[in-house]
């Protein structure tokens, strides 16, 4: 409440946008402030996906909207609903055997296909646990009894196989354990899997699963399991499948144009802080990500009234990126081909209200997500601060799904900083007039990029991005100690 009485006296507000303006203006940093300040108060809960909270948080956002004139994307309707399932773990899983417990997460881990269960039974050794007519290795003919046992399964390929095509199906972690069950296995342990069988193995988001509990060992655990032959192995999942509703809001201005620019960034936060010590404050995001909110309905604004032939623009506010991207990877997933093919460029908004508490420093992540930006970065000014290029989109933020569709993308961020996920993200801490000069960066970086040809995709090398994502972890560790 103290904060919402600050945002009356700090605040001039202006409803009516008919007449244009400049980024420099004050009613700019009026605006933006207004809506930072309703959209991080506690009264929004935090703006967590899938509760009141998100309610209240984009029917705010569609009366600015509204008021600001931008139509719907779809005849009526600003709302997109959509439907995903997720993963939560009710208690620590276990892994015990010869009497040795193993460690989750450290010597073992879930894999998203596992069912909410425990057994205890003697285990079998079923190699690739391959089943494919006339294969030297990894048929299940030659292991006896493989019913009411755990099965160990290598997910690594023979290489005989791996180089064949048609096997590509037989070869996935998940026709492999589906050999496994319909055999009669109790459970599943799978090892050394290569990395990207790994990253699938864990992506919680996906709910298909099997009847029997499933998890994925280090190659200590099965050095272990193996050498001790006799005993039974005890396995524990407890996990819960969760599907809920969340809601992105689209919208659109249509120049009669035949490319369009994409503003995007989300609007949900985490609601109630889960750390004991904060009591159950809200985590009210107003830098995460009240301050991109803001900005693209400003930027919403600007484009009505300074009205662009050369290009529509697409607005789409987010739900649930806390949660794991999900309605970014859902507004790509249901995108027609004709749609991507009109997309000219994407511009993520995350984080953008903190220029100055780390230095005067602006990142442009996936800057070679396109040959142009370079370029683009050299030509367009940018007093006030300094930009640093980082090549890769990484996996963090809303833009990564388009980009992975092959659409170049823009991401400009000023940041992590020590309130980074902490109820203590509040409005008195963005820097306004620095947030207005990037939004006036950004409409200077779009009238460029939207001016000319098609701006063409470019795939960054993915070494970057397994250097810029260690680069990004050890920042992120190093600022958390420092804290
Ligand atoms: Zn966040």
């Amino acid at each position: 409440m103290r904060s919402l009485l600050l945002a009356f006296t700090v605040c001039i507000f202006h409803f009516n946008v008919t007449a244009q303006f400049s980024f420099s203006d004050s009613a700019v940093r009026s605006r933006i402030c207004r809506d930072i300040f309703v959209l991080a108060s506690d009264s929004f809960e935090g703006r967590e996906a899938g509760t009141e909270g998100e309610r209240k948080a984009y029917t705010y956002i569609i009366s600015r909207l509204k008021e600001a004139e931008v139509s719907p994307l779809v005849a009526n309707n600003y709302l997109q609903p959509f439907t995903t399932g997720h993963i939560k773990f009710t208690k620590p899983a276990r892994l015990i055997a010869a009497g040795r417990s193993f460690s989750w997460r450290n010597d073992f881990g879930l894999c998203a296909y596992s069912a909410n269960d425990s057994v205890t039974a003697l285990w079998a050794d079923a190699g690739f646990g391959l089943v494919i007519p006339d294969a030297v290795t990894g048929s299940y003919k030659d292991i006896p009894g493989i019913s009411g046992k755990i099965v160990l399964i290598n997910l690594d390929s023979p290489s005989k196989l791996s180089k064949d095509t048609s096997l590509e199906a037989e070869l996935t972690p998940a026709v492999r354990i589906a050999n496994a069950v319909i055999k009669g296995a109790a459970g599943v342990i799978l090892y050394n899997g290569q990395g990207d069988y790994k990253s699938r193995l864990f992506d919680f988001s996906k709910s298909d699963s099997v009847t029997v509990p499933v998890i994925y060992a280090s190659s200590k655990v099965i050095d272990f399991i193996k050498s001790h032959p006799s005993g039974p192995l005890t396995m524990a999942v407890h996990l819960e499948r969760v599907s809920k509703t969340y809601n992105n809001v689209t919208a659109y201005i249509d120049n009669g144009a035949t490319r369009t620019i994409i503003l995007g960034g989300h609007y949900d936060h985490l609601g109630k802080s889960e750390k004991p010590a904060d009591k159950g404050a809200y985590c009210v995001g107003a830098d995460d990500n009240a301050s991109g909110t803001a900005g693209i309905l400003e930027l919403a604004r600007f484009y009505t009234t300074h009205k662009d032939p050369r290009n529509n623009y697409l607005i789409i506010l987010f739900s649930a990126e806390e949660k794991g991207l999900f309605g970014s990877e859902y507004f790509v997933k249901q995108m027609r081909p004709a749609m991507i093919d009109s997309i000219n460029f994407m511009l993520n908004f995350d984080m953008i209200g903190r220029l100055g508490c780390e230095g005067l420093l602006v990142t442009a992540e996936a800057s070679g997500s396109s040959p142009f930006w370079p370029r683009l970065y050299r030509e367009v000014k940018h007093p006030g601060f300094r930009l640093k290029k980082v090549a890769s989109s990484l996996p963090f933020s809303d833009q990564d799904a388009f980009y992975n569709k092959g659409i170049p993308v823009l991401y400009l961020t000023t940041g992590l900083h020590q309130q980074y996920h902490t109820p203590a993200d509040r409005p008195s801490t963005i820097n306004y007039t620095g947030m207005a000069g990037l939004l006036g960066y950004s409409e200077r970086l779009i009238s460029k990029a939207g001016s000319g040809e098609k701006v063409p995709y470019r795939k960054v090398p993915e070494i970057n991005l397994y250097l810029e994502i260690a680069g990004f972890l050890l920042g992120y560790f190093g600022d958390l100690l420092s804290f």
